[in-house]
């Protein structure tokens, strides 16, 4: 399989096909921040803090970096004045969810958002799926996903069967970059309290 040549922030990248620009940047040593990206997961896309600029042949469009796979002389910026204010307007947004989440106030003070710019909406979930899709990925299980739409989307357990799978597991609650998951496993078990949850 010949490599595919392409540059990032000015740098000549040799990359294979299949990669995406998140993977070939990291493989240069150029760190792309992101919310939803997992090792062991499927890419998804979903928080959008990794967007980067790539040019083709002349046109410039915003892509999420982790979904977007390499081509033959694609054009990558991570860093500029339009893509460090989208993402500071990204991390705004998300820190309206999860104004108390280390990881996204470590991001936010990287980009200088102000997490007070959007009014605060207390669902301390932000959507990034890592939780839902580590579940049904790797566990192969499905205990935990969305429920509802739009903005009343939130992750819910099912109850019978997280009584039986996840009080020895729990291997996403480090996941999470906000204190959601835990919050929604800790209700799941006050409203299953008829049939108390084994304890690890
Ligand atoms: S509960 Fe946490 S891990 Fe799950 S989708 Fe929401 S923010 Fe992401």
């Amino acid at each position: 399989m010949s490599p595919i040549l392409l540059k990032i922030d000015g740098a000549k990248v040799q990359a294979q096909e299949g990669m995406s620009v998140w993977e070939a940047a990291a493989s240069v040593g150029i760190a792309i921040p992101s919310l939803c990206l997992h090792g062991q997961l499927e890419p998804y896309g979903a928080c959008r803090v990794c967007m980067v600029e790539v040019e083709v042949k002349g046109w410039t469009r915003l892509v999420a970096s982790c979904c977007y796979p390499v081509e033959p002389d694609l054009v990558v910026r991570t860093r500029s004045t339009k893509i460090d204010k989208i993402r500071k307007t990204i991390l705004e947004l998300l820190l309206a969810h999860a104004p108390d989440s280390p990881q996204l106030k470590a991001m936010g003070q990287e980009y200088g958002a102000n997490p007070n710019r959007f009014e605060k909406e207390a669902s301390f979930c932000v959507h990034c799926g890592l939780c839902v899709r580590y579940c049904a990925e790797v566990k192969k299980l499905n205990v935990v996903g969305f429920v509802d739409r739009g903005t009343r989307r939130e992750i819910g357990f099912i109850p019978e069967l997280a009584a039986k799978e996840c009080w020895n597991c729990k291997e996403c609650f480090p996941l999470c970059p906000t204190s959601a998951l835990q919050a929604a496993y800790v209700l799941t078990e006050a409203l299953y309290a008829p049939h108390p949850f084994p304890k690890s």
